[in-house]
C-alpha cells in the first residue's frame, strides 16, 4: 500500500516534470532576466532594442545596488536572474566574491573592453565610464592653485574640501586605487590631512558637495562628473545655476591619471539563459550601444573610438589612471579600514 502511494505520486511527479521540460526550452531560447541598478528609463530603451534585434525577450528588475547584491545571495540557486548590472568596480568585485557571478568567455567583450576596465577572470566587464575628478568655485579658485588629489591634503587648504562619506563606495575605490599607486603608508598620511582640510562633516551624495561649493561652503569637491551633467542637463533650475557655478579640474595629469570607474555586468552563478546572457552583455559593449549608454548617464563609453557627448567634452580631454580596476575591489576592505582610522567618517 505504502508502496503503491510511492510509486503514484512517483508517476505523477515525473509525468509533472515531462511536461514542464518544453516550456523551460522554449524560454532558453528567448529569454533574459536582467538584475538592474541601472533605473529603468537609463536602461529600457537599449534593452527594447536588444529584443528588436535578437528575439530575446529581457525580464528587467530595477533597485537599489546593495538590495540586488543581498536579493541574489538571498536567492541562491533560486535566483531567475541571468545578468547583473551594477555599478562601480568594488561593488562588482564584491559580487564575485560572494558567489553570485560565474566566469564567461567573450572574445567579442575581451576584444572590445580595455584589460584594465573588465575583472581579470572574465567576472564582469566595464560597459560605462565615470570619472571622479576636482571640481572647484569658478569665482573663488583658480586652476593653477589646483594639482594632484594628493595635494588636497596640503595644510594650505585647510577648510575647502567638502567630499561625501567614507561608507560610500566611490571614495573607497578612490582611496584604494591610490594605496594601489602609493602604498598604504603614504595614503594612510593623506588621508590623516585630507580630513583635516574638510569644511564639514561628510554628507550628503556628490550633488550635495557640488551645492556646497557654489553656495560658498567649500571651496573644491571631489565628485563623480555625471553628477554635474544631470545637474548641469536637467530640469532643475536650482541645480543648474549651482553647476555652473564650479568647474572641472582633472587631477594627476603628470602622474597615474585622474581615477576612473565603471558599470558594469556579470553573468549570475546560477544563470538559466546563459547564452541570452552573454548576447546583452556583447550587445551593451557594440559601439551604437556605447554611444547611447554612456551618453543617457553622461558617462564616458569604455569601448574605444566611440565619441562621447558635446557636454563632457566641454570639460575637456584627460588622462585616466590605468589602475585594473580588479585592484580596488581586492583593496577595498584595506582602504575602508584606512579611512576609518584616518577619522573619515
Ligand atoms: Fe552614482
Amino acid at each position: 500500500m505504502l508502496f503503491q502511494r510511492f510509486t503514484l505520486g512517483l508517476l505523477l511527479a515525473s509525468s509533472l516534470l515531462l511536461t514542464s521540460i518544453p516550456a523551460v526550452h522554449a524560454d532558453d531560447d528567448k529569454l533574459v532576466h536582467l538584475y538592474s541598478a541601472r533605473k529603468e528609463a537609463l536602461i529600457k530603451p537599449v534593452l527594447d532594442q536588444f529584443t528588436e534585434q535578437t528575439g530575446i525577450k529581457v525580464k528587467l528588475i530595477t533597485s537599489k545596488a546593495d538590495a540586488l547584491l543581498k536579493r541574489l545571495q538571498t536567492e541562491g540557486r533560486n535566483s531567475p536572474a541571468d545578468v547583473l548590472l551594477t555599478t562601480d568596480a568594488g561593488r562588482l568585485h564584491r559580487a564575485r566574491e560572494a558567489g553570485v557571478l560565474q566566469p564567461i568567455e567573450s572574445e567579442v567583450l575581451n576584444n572590445a573592453i580595455p584589460a584594465n576596465y573588465r575583472d581579470v577572470d572574465g567576472y564582469w566587464y566595464g560597459l560605462s565610464l565615470r570619472a571622479r575628478p576636482i571640481v572647484y568655485a569658478k569665482n573663488r579658485v583658480r586652476p593653477q592653485q589646483l594639482s594632484t588629489y594628493e595635494a588636497l591634503a596640503e595644510s594650505a587648504m585647510k577648510g575647502w574640501v567638502c567630499i561625501r562619506s567614507s561608507n560610500n563606495i566611490y571614495n573607497q575605490s578612490l582611496v584604494a586605487s591610490m594605496i594601489s599607486s602609493r602604498g598604504e603608508a603614504a595614503t594612510e598620511a593623506w588621508a590623516t590631512d585630507f580630513v583635516k582640510n574638510f569644511a564639514r562633516p561628510p554628507r550628503g551624495g556628490d550633488r550635495d558637495q557640488i551645492k556646497a561649493v557654489a553656495a560658498g561652503q567649500c571651496d573644491v569637491a571631489v565628485v563623480n562628473t555625471y553628477y554635474l551633467g544631470v545637474m548641469l542637463s536637467g530640469g532643475k533650475a536650482d541645480e543648474r545655476a549651482a553647476g555652473e557655478k564650479v568647474a572641472v579640474f582633472w587631477p594627476n595629469q603628470n602622474g597615474r591619471g585622474t581615477h576612473v570607474n565603471v558599470s558594469g555586468a556579470g553573468v549570475t552563478a546560477h544563470a538559466r539563459h546563459r547564452d541570452n546572457a552573454i548576447k546583452l552583455i556583447e550587445f551593451l559593449a557594440t559601439p551604437q550601444v556605447q554611444s547611447w549608454y554612456a551618453r543617457v548617464n553622461h558617462e564616458y563609453p569604455v569601448v574605444e573610438g566611440v565619441e562621447s557627448s558635446e557636454l563632457l567634452n566641454g570639460w575637456g580631454e584627460f588622462k585616466a589612471d590605468t589602475v585594473n580596476l580588479t585592484e580596488l575591489g581586492r583593496l577595498n576592505a584595506d582602504a575602508l579600514r584606512l579611512m576609518d582610522r584616518a577619522g573619515w567618517r
